[in-house]
Order: C-alpha cells, then structure tokens, then sequence
C-alpha cells in the first residue's frame, strides 16, 4: 500500500540586506512553490538593525507559514537552494546577506543535528523574527509548550524598538495570489 505523503506546517523567517532588498524577499515568496513549498501566508516586512558588530546595511525581515511534503532535511536542501539562486555567495558569519532563508518551525517537531536545529537556534530570542510571526500566528505556542508571546515580552525595550514596521501588507496581486 502507498501512503500518502504528509503535508508539514512550516514557518520559515526570511531576511536579506543587500541589493533590492524587498525584491530579494519577493524572490523567495514568488519561487518557494516551484521548490515544494507552498506560501499561505506571509506577515508584514520589518527593518531590522544588523546583529554580531559586522558594519552593514539595515535588514529586511519577514516571516512566512508555509505547507511542504518535503522532510526537514530535504527542506534544508531547497532553501538553501533558493538562497544560491538569489545570488548568496558565502561571506563572514554575521556579514550582509542577499538572502537568508531560516527554518524556525516545521510541525510542532524538535529536531537537532549537525547541520539542522529545529525549532531555530535563536528564534525565542530573536524580535525581527518574533515580531513578524506574532502578526500571523498571534497565539502561536512552541514544542515545549512556551508561548511565541512570552518570549517577545521578555526581550528589552531596546530589541523590540531595534525591528520597525517597514511594508504592512504585499501588492494586492501577490496577497490575492496567497
Ligand atoms: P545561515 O547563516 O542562517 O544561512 O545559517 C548557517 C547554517 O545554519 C546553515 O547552513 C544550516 O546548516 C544551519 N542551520 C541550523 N539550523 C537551521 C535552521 N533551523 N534553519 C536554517 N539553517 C539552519
């Protein structure tokens, strides 16, 4: 008997400071389907000061929840993908970015190896990612049972201030599209 395969919730955080940095972002939503990775939402964009002390330009940053049968390993691959394709080339840890496609959760699955670390690594620390996944999944809780809530009220002032509203919703034919 052939089962079938299984679709996976995922949220993917988004971010990119180099080039056309919104068009970067629009890169990845237009050509996530064609890599097996359905888009069925996507939050608001937020300008984000750069982290780790590299001097660079601000960031773009935006949260998508998206459907795959892809398994996390596999959805590494095609991310990372997509990543190359949008013109990515490696440079220092921290420094500027075309495109960077980050896993932050995939089911309610906690999984770590070498290479993955779901849910992401800093995403509970993070407020350009909290930020925008609260605007779509407001009362989102995370393996573990801690709400995404409560680790947003627990960064400072000054990391919730650092991530400002930037775009609030896409063109209307890519939010039709959705
Ligand atoms: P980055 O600098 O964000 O592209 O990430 C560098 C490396 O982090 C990637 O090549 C992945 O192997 C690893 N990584 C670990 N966990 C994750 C995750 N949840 N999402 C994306 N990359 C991850």
């Amino acid at each position: 008997m052939v089962s079938e395969p299984k679709l996976h919730r995922v949220y993917l955080g988004l971010g990119s400071n180099l080039g056309d940095r919104a068009a970067n972002l629009a890169f990845a939503r237009e050509h996530l389907p064609a890599a097996g990775i359905k888009v069925l939402q996507a939050s608001p964009v937020y300008q984000t000061a750069p982290w780790g002390g590299v001097a660079q330009p601000d960031f773009l940053n935006q949260v998508l929840l998206a459907e795959t049968e892809l398994e996390p390993l596999a959805l590494l691959d095609a991310v990372k993908r997509l990543e190359c394709e949008a013109g990515r080339t490696p440079t220092v840890f921290w420094g500027p970015r075309v495109l960077d496609i980050d896993i932050l959760l995939y089911d309610e699955l906690t999984f770590a190896s070498e290479r993955l670390t779901i849910p992401h690594r800093e995403m509970r620390k993070r407020a350009f990612v909290l930020a925008p996944l609260l605007d779509i999944a407001p009362g989102l809780v995370l393996p573990g049972g801690e709400r995404a809530a409560a680790c947003y009220a627990r960064l400072t002032e000054q990391e919730r201030t650092g991530v400002v509203l930037y775009a609030e919703t896409l063109s209307d034919d890519e939010g039709e599209r959705l």
